[in-house]
């Protein structure tokens, strides 16, 4: 579509919605209502996507599972428990563009971190210092510090930043290619939030992994943000590990499961040092219970426990509606409706507002990060009141998130109208 083309109006709005593929997909979810029974415009799928209408039954299935079989369920149930997880690798394999193979459900996304740089975060006397974004979301500096305080480095002198320059809001990719020409020597690991949640910010994986290749550093990612957004191509781009939780733009419901890459070349060399657990064990031999740690080969091998089956059950009923939409579908959906939301606010020509996101399409996915100069909360308060659920975050910044699978057109159309009227 040609951008010049969108028009700031509400039966244009309706019109896209009308001509756009993915339109009956927004009646497979639960939209929030307000007390008059009237739905929300909610763009807040950054945080926690909506809930598919299918999940319930995924969920009771599992329920009704366990009522009439207990512990045989692990064995017996229609999709038994024992190997549920194998269920969601291929459909989550294609969604980050890996082999089923380098991908596992597990966990949650911090836990994952931690489990991946016990893998590939392993510090030499010379090599040993981790490079991330400097506006990094926090449960990812913290891993990333204890991990260095773990093995007795002082976070201070080990910790680089990428940072955006003075006076700017983005990182630069050639202020990364600096870093590691001054500090290559002694980088052990990068770690990368990709899309970066404060600016909306997409970084080009296969690039930045090749970046840090040629200086002999793993190289992981962390795409909580990216995932179901932006098709990041893991297996091709060769980065060492990634993880990601399931619950912002894949609909898995709060606090759900997440999930680890570990490229093939890393992940079938069931020697590398890592945490271990039973699940992370040769299926053959699990219950033998008497036998030494023998890893899976592929992700699998840094499962830890029997997963909650509830939770996956969630996982399975949304990869359902991902696959029945078509990826490719939800990214091209996702590039319009984001472009439209941009050229709203554009269009309002109001010089408080910024958006600090990247506007080509390729350094973003579907999230828009307005800043609005002297706002405070008061404003991201207000817009609640008038139906608009987004997210704030300080100093003045409001997150706007259209999640393809179930925001629409008149979702963007609403959301500027009522931006403007606070405004006034
Ligand atoms: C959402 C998010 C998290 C949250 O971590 P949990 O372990 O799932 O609570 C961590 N890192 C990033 C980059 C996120 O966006």
């Amino acid at each position: 579509m040609n951008t010049t083309q969108y028009k700031a109006t509400l039966a244009y709005a309706l019109e896209q919605d009308k001509q756009d593929l993915l339109r009956r997909f927004r009646k497979k979810f639960h939209i929030p209502k307000d007390v008059n029974g009237k739905e929300l415009v909610y763009l807040c799928g950054n945080s926690l996507g909506l809930q598919p209408k299918k999940t319930q039954s995924y969920i009771q299935e599992e329920l009704n599972e366990w009522a009439n079989l207990g512990v045989e369920g692990h064995t017996e149930a229609k999709h038994p428990w024992m190997p549920y997880h194998e269920l969601l690798s291929k459909s989550m394999a294609k969604i980050v563009g890996a082999k089923p193979s380098e991908v596992v459900v597990m966990n949650t996304l911090t836990t994952n971190l931690h489990l991946a740089m016990v893998s590939f975060y392993q510090p030499t006397t010379t090599k040993y210092k981790i490079v991330i974004e400097s506006d990094a979301f926090p449960s990812d500096k913290y891993a990333v510090e204890s991990q260095l305080k773990f093995h007795n480095l002082n976070p201070k002198k080990s910790l680089i930043f990428w940072k955006p320059r003075q006076g700017e809001d983005l990182c630069r990719l050639e202020d990364l290619e600096t870093i590691l020409e001054e500090h290559g020597n002694s980088i052990a690991l990068l770690l990368i939030g990709t899309t970066n949640y404060y600016t909306g910010q997409s970084f080009p994986i296969q690039k930045i992994t090749e970046l840090g290749h040629k200086h002999d550093c793993i190289v992981g990612f962390d795409l909580a943000h990216g995932v179901g957004n932006i098709q990041p191509n893991l297996h091709e781009s060769g980065a060492d590990f990634a993880v990601w939780c399931t619950y912002k733009y894949l609909n898995s419901g709060p606090g759900s499961l997440g999930g680890l890459f570990v490229h093939e070349k890393h992940a079938n060399n069931t020697n590398l040092n890592r945490f271990a657990g039973w699940w992370g064990h040769n299926k053959k031999t699990r219950f033998n219970m008497r036998q030494e740690f023998d890893a899976i080969p592929g992700a699998e091998g840094w499962q830890l426990s029997n997963p909650p089956i509830l939770s996956m059950a969630a996982i399975r009923a949304s990869l359902a509606v991902f696959e029945e939409a078509g990826f490719e579908n939800v990214i091209e959906k996702s590039k319009k409706l984001t472009g439209y939301l941009e050229f709203l606010l554009q269009n309002l020509q109001d010089s408080r507002i910024k958006i600090i996101t990247p506007t080509n399409p390729k350094e973003r996915g579907c999230q828009l990060s307005i800043a609005v100069k002297n706002a405070d909360k008061s404003l991201h308060t207000k817009l609640i009141k008038t139906g608009v659920i987004s997210d704030w975050r300080e100093p003045d910044v409001i997150r706007v998130a259209p999640a393809p699978l179930y925001n629409s057109f008149e979702d963007a159309f609403l959301m500027v109208e009522r931006l403007k009227e606070c405004l006034q």
